[in-house]
């Protein structure tokens, strides 16, 4: 079977192991979970007037500006509690971008929070996106999902059911 990291599973990545597996084997999460509804919603009534979707490759960006001639691209996130797992999901965005010659700042919105985050693509960032795609790889080929170890973000994951049954 092959495999395509993406946003998402970068994303997962850095909250668990576990999810990689379970999102890149198409094992579907409860979509009723409040906290993903939740995501839809904002996903869908935040900075309605600057939505532009950016489609290359298996990658999908929220949003795109032109920002004094330079491309901003964003992401939009209900809390900025994970705000290293939804930074992880930009960079590899920004690297993506990078591969095919665009080179973009990235920016995370917590509009729930009023806060924004400047995200940069630099020489470390990027090593640190390249060893995540390669562990991220290395995960999903495994035959079996990493084993469920209870972590806080269990109680707003929409595999809940699926990990405690
Ligand atoms: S319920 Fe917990 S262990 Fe299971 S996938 Fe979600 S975060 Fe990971």
């Amino acid at each position: 079977m092959d495999f395509e990291v993406t946003g998402s599973l970068m994303q997962s990545y850095n909250i668990c192991k576990r999810q990689v597996w379970l999102m890149a084997h198409q094992i579907i999460p409860n979509q009723e979970h409040p906290y993903i509804e939740m995501g839809r919603l904002i996903d869908d009534i935040s900075y309605d007037r600057d939505r532009k979707k950016l489609n290359f490759e298996n990658v999908v960006i929220d949003l795109v500006r032109n920002d004094n001639g330079n491309l901003l691209v964003g992401e939009v996130k209900k809390s900025s509690k994970a705000e290293k797992s939804a930074k992880m999901q930009l960079l590899f965005y920004l690297y993506k971008l990078k591969q095919n010659g665009i080179v973009a700042k990235g920016q995370l919105f917590f509009p729930e929070e009023r806060k924004k985050v400047d995200v940069y693509l630099t020489s470390e960032s990027e090593a640190e996106v390249t060893n995540a795609i390669k562990d991220i790889i290395d995960i999903i080929h495994r035959d079996k999902a990493p084993s469920f170890k209870k972590i806080p973000y269990c109680k707003n994951c929409g595999y809940k059911e699926f990990c405690l049954s």
